[in-house]
């Protein structure tokens, strides 16, 4: 059944790792940035700001070859499962998370930072209703070296700001 707004609440979109250790905290920030989303739509890649890193598509394919994975058809499928979401529901908000000690996309802080940017850009060129859309940008990193926690910290926030003020208004 279609998604109902008025039954359902507002929701937004989530994307971000699988990694389960990081999802306690990025789930309490996005709540507290997005009081007005009442449901979060959450898509999940092993560390998909790496799809969108600079030379990815020229990379030598990897993935299990009996399946036919390769690095293009992994982020075209994240795209396509994108695009479901973003055509079945009514998405409010957006928000991007990447994270330290990423199995999927095994880099230093600095390139996830990057990474996140070229990933907001990008999705935004390819889906032309996210200009529209509140975006956060976050990353998620281990409070303390050899300690149990992590922390999602905010790297940017897009026409938040104007977010607010809707939800303020209603
Ligand atoms: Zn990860």
């Amino acid at each position: 059944m279609a998604y109902d707004q008025r039954l359902d609440g507002s929701i937004g979109l989530t994307i971000t790792c699988g990694d389960g250790r990081i999802q306690p905290a990025t789930d309490k920030l996005r709540r507290e940035e997005f009081p007005e989303v009442i449901n979060f739509d959450t898509l999940t890649a092993p560390g998909p700001d790496g799809y969108f890193k600079a030379g990815f598509d020229s990379e030598a394919p990897h993935g299990d070859p009996q399946f036919g994975v390769t690095k293009g058809s992994r982020k075209a499928s994240f795209l396509a499962d994108m695009s479901i979401y973003m055509t079945a529901h009514p998405t409010c908000s957006l928000h991007l998370d990447v994270h330290e000690e990423c199995a999927g996309h095994p880099c230093d802080l600095n390139q996830h930072r990057n990474d996140a940017m070229r990933m907001a850009h990008e999705l935004e060129a390819t889906f032309p209703q996210i200009g529209e859309l509140p975006m956060l940008i976050t990353i998620t990193r281990r409070i303390e070296a050899n300690q149990p926690g992590f922390v999602t910290e905010v790297i940017e926030r897009r026409r938040m700001e104007s977010a607010i003020a809707q939800s303020a208004s209603v």
